[in-house]
């Protein structure tokens, strides 16, 4: 082992689990003579001694070295003592413990982790420690009673085996929660034959303790949630509810031909109208947003139409629609994945709409089309030197050289966040900073012949800037990442609604996970924000949030990020689920029914509302669908009326329709055009108006 290793050790020892509170000196040395490195892939070798969970083999986690060292310490093991650990995974926790304990039981659930783990803890010679397979919430009674216990993974409640187990005056450390991804720390120490005192030691983040008196498993070594008792209790009023649903709702067989006057009328004077989507690929979803936001633009005067993609693509869509002269970018427009969500047909038929509108409009009338998030480094960087290669060479050369701090990494940016997270690469933030400070301290000299142009590279240097900061703190953490991505679309949709003037209305299309007020969901509790929260706080009732859903059919998705798109058949939707509610709702409305309009303000709709607003799951498909690990991976605890203002139910839907061809970019050649169908379209196709 080098000097440097230790090195790193001894601070993250002295960092991150001594600064913070962990003060049990043998549990320090422990920590210190056990070489995390050697529990890790060794793709991950550099972030061993990260202030963090890593993954490891069969999707399980090592755990961060704090909660290691703080649940070692409250474990109070002495050099005498007999422990038991369940859920061994990498070792790791065991090889600490081996150093402090006489000896060592550890159980786990995977073979291949069993002997992965016997291995690391024979070559650095923890002799003293015993890994075994099987179901660790039986325990070990043949090697019962314990001095001590230590649960590393999440469990429902406390396994009343383990408690058995406890010699007297043992301790068993154990996260326990009703929700599979979030748990309470707890102590329990047998204090005298039938007591057992506890306490907390805070919030922890496991992954679930699978068994016997654990989670229940599907078969596919999935975790199944168990609904906590209230939502268990709900499911007996399923039927009542479904019925309020369906006397409340407004019926439309096709979303083609859904009426929207009624709609209108509620989004009333908002300025803000926000669409959600409960996937990334469903035609319906895609196609009613289309002709409700062509009814906003034609019938309410709303010109920003903000959707959850890239700015730099976006805005050559832009370009297009708005009739402004074209850009060329760096990558092929929405060639990024996931290419479905936006080179699709239903894209392509609603761009071309607004193209055609837009032609016989004064420039100042015609709507536009933005990109909101966050992603899109590369062609964003390419965008500001463009631009300042137009208007200002010298300082196209400056930012050319200050972004030269990413190019090693434009396309890769992930491992670039990964890397300088780590030290390992410096960051560019002082580079993304001054470009976006030099570009708008140019304001009024820049923006004189072509303020669209000026808007367009300033927005694209603040994506920079703020895809810098989500990349480093994606590995940090998924809720930081989330939250700068979050407050990056709401920042772009201010400064449209300022670009276009004071009184400007915007739609935006992104996923409902975006777009319903995430205060009112599980994300909350997380200290997850949102757009729709964003939103509410700026606008109140002028804003106005739409969410949409579906129980079953078809979906574009892939099984993994950077995979591809498949064509994915959607579960019917969980008993406990807001799904499934509306899906009873649909089949007691008048044949054939498909779909409907649920209106959930209290001026609209008070009786539902109030039946509604007890939390229950709710489903979110994303780019990324996994049918098989559905309950976990897939739904999360909501409460409707609170997130949404209305919801439209579609309930069987079809997969969107991808195309190879991006909406625009080559409208330029006919063969194109007529590749793309877009010449068959009448004009006012499908938002005959
Ligand atoms: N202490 C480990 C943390 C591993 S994560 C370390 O330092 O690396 C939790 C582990 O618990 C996973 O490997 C998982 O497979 C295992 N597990 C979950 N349920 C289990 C059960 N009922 N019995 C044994 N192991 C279980």
């Amino acid at each position: 082992m080098s000097t440097t290793t230790d090195d790193v050790r001894n601070l993250m020892v002295e960092r991150q689990v001594r600064a913070r509170g962990v003060k049990d000196a043998r549990v320090l040395d422990a920590m210190r003579e056990t070489p995390r490195e050697r529990f890790v892939p060794s793709r991950l070798n550099d972030l061993a001694y990260e202030d963090a969970p890593l993954p490891i083999e069969e999707g399980q986690t090592i755990s961060q070295p704090y909660v290691v060292g703080l649940m070692l310490e409250a474990a109070r093991i002495k050099a005498t003592d007999r422990v038991l650990e369940i859920g061994a995974g990498s070792g790791y926790a065991a090889a600490v413990m081996a150093l402090l304990a006489k000896e060592v039981v550890a159980i786990e659930r995977f073979p291949s982790l069993v002997s992965l783990a016997q291995a690391r803890l024979e070559a650095i010679n923890r002799t003293n420690v015993t890994v075994r397979q099987g179901d660790g919430t039986l325990g070990a009674a043949d090697r019962a009673p314990f001095d001590a216990i230590i649960v590393s993974a999440g469990a429902p409640e406390v396994p009343p085996s383990l408690l058995a187990q406890l010699a007297l005056g043992g301790r068993l450390v154990i996260p326990v929660g009703h929700d599979v991804r979030s748990q309470e720390l707890i102590v329990i120490e047998k204090s005298g034959e039938h007591r057992f005192d506890r306490r907390s030691l805070g919030h922890v983040q496991f992954v679930p303790l699978v068994g016997t008196e654990g989670w229940a498993s599907d078969g596919a070594a999935v975790a199944v949630r168990r609904a906590p008792l209230d939502l268990r209790l709900g499911t007996r009023d399923r039927a009542k509810i479904a019925r309020m649903v369906a006397d409340a709702c407004e019926p439309f067989g096709d979303v083609r031909h859904a009426p929207l006057d009624a709609l209108l009328a509620r989004i009333g004077q908002a300025r803000v109208v926000l669409i959600g989507e409960s996937t990334h690929g469903t035609s319906e979803f895609y196609r009613l947003r289309a002709r409700i936001t062509a009814a906003l633009i034609a019938r309410a005067g709303f010109k920003v139409v903000g959707i959850e993609a890239d700015w730099p693509d976006t805005a050559a869509v832009d370009r297009m629609v708005r009739k402004r002269p074209a850009s060329p970018l760096r990558e092929p427009m929405y060639a990024r994945f996931p290419t479905w969500m936006w080179r699709n047909e239903e894209m392509q038929e609603f761009v071309s709409w607004l193209a055609h509108r837009n032609d016989t409009l004064e420039p100042a009338a015609r709507a536009g089309i933005h990109g909101l998030d966050v992603y899109g480094l590369n062609n964003s960087i390419g965008a500001v030197i463009d631009y300042l290669a137009r208007v200002d060479p010298f300082a196209a050369e400056q930012a050319r050289e200050r972004y030269a701090c990413f190019s090693p990494w434009e396309r890769d940016p992930v491992t670039w966040g990964r890397a300088a997270t780590v030290g390992l690469t410096p960051t560019c933030e002082q580079e993304a900073v001054a470009t976006l400070k030099s570009l708008l301290e140019e304001r009024l000299r820049y923006s004189r012949d072509d303020d669209d142009a000026f808007f367009d590279a300033a927005r694209a240097a603040t994506v920079v800037g703020e895809a810098e900061k989500y990349y480093r703190a994606m590995y940090r953490s998924s809720r930081d990442s989330w939250n700068i991505r979050d407050r990056h679309m709401f920042e772009t949709l201010m400064a449209l609604l300022e670009h276009r003037g004071s009184d400007t209305r915007a739609v935006i299309w992104a996923h409902n996970s975006h777009v319903g007020n995430a205060a009112a969901t599980e994300m909350g509790s997380h200290g997850e924000i949102n757009l729709g929260q964003l939103v509410r706080e700026r606008f109140g009732n002028q804003a106005y949030l739409i969410g949409f859903g579906t129980d079953q059919g078809t979906v574009a998705a892939a099984s993994n990020w950077d995979t591809p798109m498949e064509v994915k058949e959607i579960r019917p939707s969980h008993e406990d689920s807001y799904e499934r509610i509306l899906h009873e709702a649909c089949r007691m409305l008048p044949a054939p029914t498909n779909a409907f309009f649920l209106p959930l303000k209290s001026a609209h709709a008070p009786a539902v509302r109030t039946e509604l607003i007890h939390p229950r799951l709710e489903r979110a498909i994303g780019v990324v669908y996994r049918p098989e690990t559905e309950l976990v991976s897939h739904y999360f605890e909501a409460n409707l009326p609170a997130q949404f203002d209305e919801f439209i139910w579609v309930d069987r839907t079809t997969a969107v329709r991808p195309t190879n061809l991006p909406p625009t970019g080559e409208y330029e050649s006919a063969a194109a055009r007529t590749a793309a169908g877009i010449e068959s379209i009448p004009d006012t196709y499908p938002f005959g108006l």
